[in-house]
């Protein structure tokens, strides 16, 4: 049963601002939805998971259908019904986002999604992405950004995988980011996982 949450079910933080830095080709309501995302990415830092979230949005009826955090560390993805709880390094939320459309979307309604997220697909993310046939993405900060700042951080060595951006893994996929007036608030959410892993440790 798919499930449908409105928009009115984010965050109340969400603020919306469309006068600078749109991503080229952005359309009307891109930047409420990266909003979306970076405090789903924050939630995320909370319980002790990398600060990413995602969110899925029917761009035909403006719909958000699902939503997702990273929960690599804390498990148990509510869109994938029985991921039990504990460490899944898996559960980055582009990819439980594809796995969910794949399960609950035709390929006539994926292909007119869009994957809205604080971080640009991985490589894992961005084959599930293609491999679904989800339409566009549009990210807050890239992976080259992120290579900057997990450097400044002391923890690139820690990356499984290459640094591919999502056209390199799915050159077919319309890509629009980063979006500048992000990078200061989601390098900072970097930095704190970072200071809260090295507290736990
Ligand atoms: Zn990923």
């Amino acid at each position: 049963m798919p499930i449908t949450l409105k928009p009115s079910a984010l965050s109340s933080e969400i603020t919306i601002n469309h006068g600078k830095n749109k991503p080229e080709g952005s359309r009307n309501g891109d930047l409420e939805y990266l909003r979306a995302c970076v405090a789903l990415a924050r939630e995320a830092v909370s319980t002790g998971d990398a600060p990413f979230g995602s969110v899925l949005v029917n761009t035909s009826t403006n719909t958000i259908l699902a939503r997702d955090r990273n929960r690599t560390v804390s498990g148990s993805s509510p869109l994938l019904h029985g991921s039990p709880p504990g460490p899944d390094p898996t559960l980055h939320p582009e990819f439980t986002i594809a796995r969910w459309a794949g399960l609950n979307l035709s390929p006539e309604e994926r292909a007119v999604c869009t994957v809205y997220t604080s971080g640009e697909h991985c490589a894992m993310c961005s084959a599930a992405h293609a491999y679904v046939g989800l339409g566009r993405i549009v990210f807050a900060s890239s992976t080259v950004q992120l290579g900057r700042w997990l450097e400044e951080l002391g923890e690139n060595k820690k990356r499984a995988l290459r640094p591919l951006s999502i056209n390199d893994v799915a050159p077919g996929v319309e890509v629009h980011g980063p979006v500048e007036e992000f990078a200061d608030e989601i390098r900072d959410l970097h930095r704190q996982h970072r200071d809260s892993r090295e507290k736990a440790s």
